[in-house]
């Protein structure tokens, strides 16, 4: 994709304060933005609200400033678009496109894959039943770093849209969303890689509907990192919040992971003529085609001659 046509995005959930892993996540959907005279868009998936932290928004916002990291216009709130959730899994329910289900998480425990055991039934209400999607057929990805993947959707199974309790499911808030915004570029941690069949269903869906008319948008999967407790950095893992005092050393650590290493020059660069040399270098086929980078292997980015 080349100017003007670029929109990409970041969407973290306000659980927690950005870690080194969202840095890196940020980072790379931000260079791969600006170096194609792009827009990077914000968007805050507030819509689970018993995992949110309180502040954690405003956080995220605050530190992406100070990391400048400016995104594009307005930032969009997942939490003020239910209307158009509801909406969408009202027109898949009208369509057949999705179904109530009562089976409760006791019953499935035995059952990785959903046995579509409610699929054929008519006879439940939205009365404290899930929105489950009908999927089916194959889907096939080249992602931008990880290249080509496929999956089975008879092996991921019917998924849900709606919960019980009526908060809707990220995957279909994801897609409504980045079709809402014009996004036509992805780029996320590697952990989201199996979610994305789910979305490229959902966009089939949504497109027969015509609730959206665009097709999928491009992905790039990023590895994610692992820190010293060999556990996959997150923010339900506690992992600790990036400072502003320390941002240099973190976009240094950062471009090392996302496969640009820095020369001497860069090494005595300041923070922001780091960054733009970072926007003017940024090549996404030089990120690793891995699921997983140590956070340890990222400890030593120079060497000492
Ligand atoms: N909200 C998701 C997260 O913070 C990311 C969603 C996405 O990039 O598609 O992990």
């Amino acid at each position: 994709p080349t100017a003007p046509d670029y929109v990409g995005r970041f969407a973290p959930t306000p659980s927690g304060p950005l870690h080194f892993g969202s840095l890196v996540a940020a980072l790379a959907s931000y260079l791969d933005a600006k170096s194609a005279q792009g827009q990077w868009l914000l968007r805050i998936e507030d819509i689970d609200p018993p995992r949110e932290q309180a502040g954690a928004s405003d956080l995220i916002l605050s530190t992406l400033d100070a990391f400048e990291l400016h995104w594009d216009g307005e930032v969009f709130y997942q939490s003020q678009q239910t209307e158009r959730y509801q909406a969408a899994v009202d027109a898949l329910l009208s369509a057949q496109k999705a179904y109530y289900c009562q089976c409760s998480r006791k019953q499935l425990q035995t059952h990785p894959v959903y046995p579509n055991w409610c699929r054929d039934r008519h006879d439940l209400s939205a009365h404290n039943n899930a929105v489950r999607l009908k999927t089916d057929g194959d889907f096939t990805l080249v992602d931008r770093i990880q290249g080509e993947c496929h999956w089975a959707m008879a092996a991921l199974g019917d998924f849900i849209i709606q919960r019980r309790d009526g908060l809707f499911a990220y995957q279909l808030a994801v897609v409504l969303d980045d079709a809402e915004q014009g996004v036509n570029q992805v780029v996320r941690g590697y952990d989201i890689l199996d979610s994305t069949p789910r979305q490229l269903q959902l966009i089939e869906q949504l497109n027969e509907v015509k609730l959206i008319h665009t097709p999928a948008p491009d992905y790039a999967h990023i590895p994610v990192i692992i820190g010293t407790d060999g556990q996959k950095l997150s923010k339900q893992n506690l992992a600790p919040a990036i400072s502003p005092p320390e941002r240099l050393k973190l976009l240094q650590k950062a471009l090392l992971a996302l496969g640009l290493p820095l020369s001497q020059a860069q090494q005595e660069a300041s923070y922001s003529e780091l960054l733009h040399w970072a926007v003017a270098n940024w090549n996404i086929q030089r990120i690793k085609a891995v699921a997983e980078i140590t956070e340890a292997s990222l400890q030593r980015p120079f060497s000492r001659c």
